[in-house]
């Protein structure tokens, strides 16, 4: 295998994180195309590889090294660091950071008629899952002895089939236990995609290009999770109304044309803008508000 200068990059190939682990890389100025067949994608404008393979790859691939970054649910790298450390195989790599999607929970659930009352309900009992070292560390810090019944797949199927009397699964909404007349009992680990590298040293030139990633990144992330807010105000409420505004310490305030009692203030926030927030700043004497979306965020 001949060493390369390029970046190489693990995304999933297709599945819940694919789309937005392609936008947030475009987000940062990767430019590349898809071809669906092919393994690898080549970006145009900068030496970076994407590699499209099975999520469940990707943590093994950033811990031997094979890639250089990958991005990830933190319940599949959870899985394999613990499956590795029993094995004895490397299992390091650096979080760079959580991202803002493919938030999930990896629960217990059983079916509707089950009478539960705690996790020791399902004492001696079989739980099927495909996160079988997860649902482990979670029953042995309980004490909890139970019967293991691993899937890859249809996992809110084994009770009904007859498999097994509970699940361990991931859920976001709890549709799909529910079309299958299970209810979630307990949340045993909450999950976020991230964004991880992997413990070998770099060239300088690579590591560099891995932090101008990880800025642009931040840039992005916290661009979307802020605010710009325009708004007119009049002077004698300004403190009262820049005390309302989520996480804008130094708004900027501006004078308005021909109207000495009233000023415009220009602020970022941190955070959304809620409709009550809005209507109190109107009791205060606000007028011409505006909440805008922010594309990036530097310095
Ligand atoms: P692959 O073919 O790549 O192995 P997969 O079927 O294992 O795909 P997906 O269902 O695409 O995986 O989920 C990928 C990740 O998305 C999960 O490991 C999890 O981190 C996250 N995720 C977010 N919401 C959910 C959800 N409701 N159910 C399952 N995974 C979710
Ligand atoms: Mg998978």
């Amino acid at each position: 295998m001949s060493e390369t200068t390029r970046l190489r990059i693990a995304i999933q190939k297709s599945g819940r994180l694919s789309k937005e682990s392609q936008k947030l890389l475009k987000s940062c100025g990767v430019k590349f195309n898809v071809n669906e067949q092919r393994l690898i994608a080549h970006s145009d404008n900068m030496p970076i590889d994407l590699l499209r393979v099975r999520d469940d790859d990707i943590p093994g691939l950033v811990m031997d090294g094979v890639v250089d970054l990958g991005i990830i649910g933190e319940n599949v790298l959870e899985e394999e660091q613990i499956e590795r450390n029993s094995l004895g195989k490397p299992a390091e790599c650096i979080k760079l950071r959580e991202l803002d999607f493919g938030a999930c929970r990896l629960s217990l659930a059983v079916p509707t008629e089950f009478n539960y009352q705690d996790a020791s309900s399902l004492e001696g009992l079989r739980i099927a899952t495909s996160y079988p070292n997860l649902l482990r560390r979670y029953m042995q810090e309980k004490g909890i002895n139970y019967r293991d019944c691993m899937l890859k797949g249809s996992v809110e199927v084994a009770p009904r089939a007859g498999l097994s009397d509970g699940i361990c699964d991931l859920v976001s909404t709890g549709a799909t236990l529910e079309a299958n007349g299970l209810y979630e009992t307990e949340v045993i680990y909450r999950s976020m995609a991230c964004i991880i590298q992997s413990t070998q040293s770099q060239p300088d030139d690579k590591q560099a290009l891995i932090n101008k990633i990880l800025s642009r990144i931040n840039g992005v992330v916290r661009a979307k999770e802020s605010k710009y807010i325009l708004l007119h105000a009049p002077t004698e409420t300004l403190e009262q109304i820049v005390a309302l505004l989520p996480g804008a310490e130094n708004p900027t305030v501006l004078p308005l044309n021909d109207d000495t009692n009233r000023v415009a203030i220009h602020a970022v926030s941190t955070e959304d803008l809620f409709w009550d927030t809005m209507e109190q700043l109107t009791q205060l004497g606000a007028s011409s508000i505006l909440v805008m979306p922010i594309e990036k965020m530097m310095g």
